[in-house]
């Protein structure tokens, strides 16, 4: 069990229910502030500059003016309210400012102010307001309770991206100094040394010789985890968690092991040891920029011929929309293969071309469900026809288990919830949030957990089994029900000379 919080955990209802607002429920939560030696590095002042409203108006309209698409959503909006109960952080937090239009709102009545004929002549006619301390306080608790999980553009008549307005506002933040402390401070990491854990070339190395060894001592196959390999044709990019932590590390296992059996040459790289990209939540095209040639960087020096990431939300969403414009043209790898793949898009190929042998009863053991990550949902693809980022890794784990259920429908693909700790949020200075925002998905899973018996929720983005292993147990599950999709193939798959393998062929002789 999680340890008694200092704040009231949710009740889990039958889904869905959605609650009555109450003023104000989370206007304590913010989190810690960036101090100068994390802000300087990535280019924003080191504390609130004197000129702050100034300068933060000026940014505004450079950010309009840069990006059309926010200009349009400041601008379009018409109260509908359709969206007002699609945010997890407003059902779990009940909080009014949670609902997607309030929240755009804090960012709309400066921009109304400064940028439109009606606001600046008739401001009090059009809910436009200066940007007061009161304003920029409320910016900064409230653009920090959105996960940029794009579910409410989805309900949206006008498809009004709440995700990039609340990008932008923290962009503005950070432009007078008032940047959060975890994004900045990870970024910084990946600046000077490759990944957000800050883990050296030796600590990799030395991290990815045990995985060897464990490897060959369960199987009896040495399957290596190649680092900064030249000549190697495929360059794998993934989350540091996959390096460490559980259950990331039994997903980087699986990786392993389909691309060892299916004979393919790959290599990790110490320069680029990271997937992850916090330049995204903090709307900085630069430092998203800084990061991205990193791994073009790796690609070029290693002279790879394909890019393959491995399993995280918000990374394939940078680099299936942004990668190439950040750091293309990628006309030096293998036209042959889309740049950049999916792990999943590769181990899905495998198995269709039948070149992986799986044994489902290997995970008979568990009962399963999905969780769709939001940034693979809503704002990638994968393989080449519509809603192959949903039916991919469904068709991988029926592929590698015998039990599958879905949670209810509306909670799951395009209209699928949040964890409660994408875009930025996954810190213990949020727990609360990070527990309440939790809520529609954990209702969701007690659904399929009674209706089916389901044991375990495998998901394909390193935050989102962060922020389930933390807090599953608040909701009365166990950390350990959260796995990782190639978990579930590394589990099931017969390798090659493997004592699985002598089992199985000894089993189908008698
Ligand atoms: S993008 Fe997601 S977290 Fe942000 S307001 Fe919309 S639903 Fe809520
Ligand atoms: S659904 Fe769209 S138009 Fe309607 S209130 Fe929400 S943001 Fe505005």
């Amino acid at each position: 069990m999680a340890e008694q919080p200092a704040f009231d955990v949710p009740e889990l209802k039958p889904y869905p229910v959605i609650p009555k607002l109450v003023e104000d429920t989370m206007a304590h939560s913010q989190p810690f502030v960036a101090k100068s030696d994390f802000q300087g590095p990535l280019g924003f002042p080191g504390e609130l500059v004197d000129d702050w409203q100034d300068v933060a108006v000026k940014k505004m309209g450079e950010l309009t003016d840069r990006y059309r698409s926010l200009q349009v959503f400041l601008d379009s909006c018409v109260k509908c309210g359709a969206c007002t109960d699609k945010c997890h952080y407003y059902l779990g937090t009940t909080d009014p400012k949670n609902m997607p239009v309030a929240r755009q709102d804090l960012f709309r009545k400066v921009y109304r102010r400064h940028y439109t004929f009606a606001g600046k002549y008739l401001p009090w006619l059009v809910g436009a307001e200066d940007l007061t301390e009161e304003v920029l306080d409320d910016w900064y608790k409230y653009f920090h309770q959105c996960s940029q999980c794009r579910r409410c553009s989805v309900y949206c008549p006008y498809g009004i991206d709440t995700a990039e307005i609340s990008m932008a506002a923290r962009e503005v933040m950070d432009s007078i100094g008032k940047g959060q402390k975890y994004c900045n401070e990870i970024i910084g990491k990946v600046h000077t040394i490759g990944n957000n854990l800050g883990l050296p070339e030796p600590a990799l190395v030395d991290t990815l010789e045990g995985l060897e060894e464990e490897i060959e001592e369960d199987t009896g196959v040495a399957v290596k985890f190649p680092v900064d390999q030249k000549g190697a044709d495929i360059l794998l990019v993934t989350p540091s968690a996959d390096f460490f932590a559980e259950p990331h590390v039994d997903g980087l296992i699986g990786y392993a092991k389909v691309l060892h059996e299916a004979g393919l040459s790959w290599t990790l790289s110490s320069h680029a040891s990271e997937a992850a990209n916090f330049g995204m939540f903090i709307g900085s095209y630069e430092n998203m920029r800084k990061v991205a040639l990193r791994i073009r960087e790796a690609a070029l020096d290693l002279g790879v011929k394909r890019i393959v990431f491995g399993e995280c939300g918000h990374a394939w969403r940078v680099a299936y929309s942004f990668l190439n414009t950040l750091a293309g043209p990628f006309d030096f790898l293998d036209p042959n293969y889309p740049v950049p793949q999916h792990i999943c898009e590769v181990t899905h190929g495998l198995i269709q071309e039948g070149k992986l042998r799986l044994d489902k009863s290997q995970n008979d053991d568990m009962v399963m469900t999905y969780h769709d990550s939001c940034n693979v949902a809503r704002a990638s693809r994968m393989g080449d026809v519509p809603g192959g980022q949903f039916t991919i890794p469904r068709d991988i784990i029926r592929a590698s288990c015998n039990h599958f259920y879905d949670m209810p429908a509306d909670t799951v693909r395009e209209a699928t919830y949040c964890c409660g700790g994408g875009g930025g949020l996954l810190t213990d200075d949020l727990i609360e949030l990070r527990v309440k925002g939790a809520l529609p998905r954990m209702e969701a899973l007690k659904q399929v957990v009674e209706d089916h018996g389901v044991t375990h929720m495998a998901a394909i983005c390193a935050i989102c089994k962060s922020q389930f292993a933390k807090v599953l147990t608040y909701y009365g599950f166990q950390m350990d029900q959260i796995v990782s999709v190639h978990q579930l193939v590394s589990n099931a798959i017969i390798l090659t000379g493997s004592e699985q393998e002598k089992e199985a062929e000894l089993s189908e002789a008698a």
